[in-house]
């Protein structure tokens, strides 16, 4: 989903378009001539303009020459029945992005767009998980307690990972063993794990289930 700044004067072609273009799921808004298109341009980050030549105030490629010459990077998708190959390579001379004829295929439109618009980085807020007075961090690979980074080695980390993640559901010992370190290891390798885990957050963060395995409280 981009946010779209759609310059188009022809009210027919901007009521479809804008109908179309936010089935499809992108946010559009509208400029009817060149300069309010310039003003939105420089007061709103837009992904994309698309961006028709004959305009009733100025040519299409007089709003990119001066979009380009104040410094601004806004991809910019022409959208015209003025297709020859002089207006082409003008467009993209002026510093157009993409150059598409009307008419055109909706389809065709929407997938340029997609090439075309600017991306957000792909910033995903990374899912810590909290239990107890623990707090942990699986892209960091970190673990607080209180607040207070506690030091893990990636095994000691991964069985912390494991049993918090559970949310408070019992972890058996043969889940743990299998997970951390493989199906063929030695059972008590777990036990000196988990009496690691309780010396740094406490004896009770860590409770026995006996005969079955652990639970994380925290
Ligand atoms: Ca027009």
């Amino acid at each position: 989903m981009s946010q779209l700044l759609l310059v188009e004067d022809e009210p027919r072609l901007v009521a479809s378009l804008s109908d179309g273009l936010r089935t499809a799921g992108h946010t559009v808004e509208h400029a009817g001539t060149g300069r309010r298109a310039l003003e939105l341009a420089a007061s709103r980050p837009y992904d994309l303009m698309i961006l028709d030549i004959g305009l009733p105030d100025q040519e299409g490629f007089t709003v990119l020459r001066r979009l380009r010459s104040t410094g601004s990077d806004l991809p910019v998708l022409i959208l015209t029945a003025r297709t020859s190959a002089e207006d082409t390579v003008r467009g993209f001379e002026r510093g157009a992005d993409d150059y598409m004829p009307k008419p055109f295929s909706f389809d065709e439109l929407l997938a340029r767009i997609r090439l075309r618009a600017r991306r957000e980085p792909d910033y995903v807020e990374p899912p810590t998980i909290e239990v107890g007075r623990c707090e942990l961090d699986p892209v960091a690979r970190t673990l607080l307690f209180e607040g207070d980074h506690v030091t893990l080695s990636p095994r000691e980390f991964q069985l912390a990972h494991l049993l918090m993640s559970r949310g408070g559901d019992v972890v058996t010992r043969a889940e743990a063993l299998d997970h951390v370190w493989g199906s063929a290891s030695a059972d008590n390798v777990l036990d000196v794990y988990i009496r690691y885990l309780r010396s740094r957050l406490g004896a009770d963060a860590i409770e026995t289930v006996r005969g079955v395995g652990y639970r994380f409280v925290g």
